[in-house]
């Protein structure tokens, strides 16, 4: 006889990667920030100096 095999229970949970990561090559936490903020949008500049806005750095 064979076993009947139930549904399988490994759950396949295929992690999204995230546009940042896809940018940046790293998640949004591994990235380096800068202590300067931009002064348009007061966020956090990161090592690639980039900001929320997209004008810190430049
Ligand atoms: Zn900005």
């Amino acid at each position: 006889m064979a076993k009947k095999q139930r549904s399988k229970p490994k759950s396949k949970k295929a992690k999204p990667i995230s546009a940042h990561k896809k940018i940046y090559g790293k998640e949004y936490h591994e990235v380096k920030y800068h202590a300067v903020r931009c002064p348009i949008c007061n966020s956090r500049i990161d090592e690639y100096g980039f900001c929320a806005c997209g004008a810190g750095g430049s």
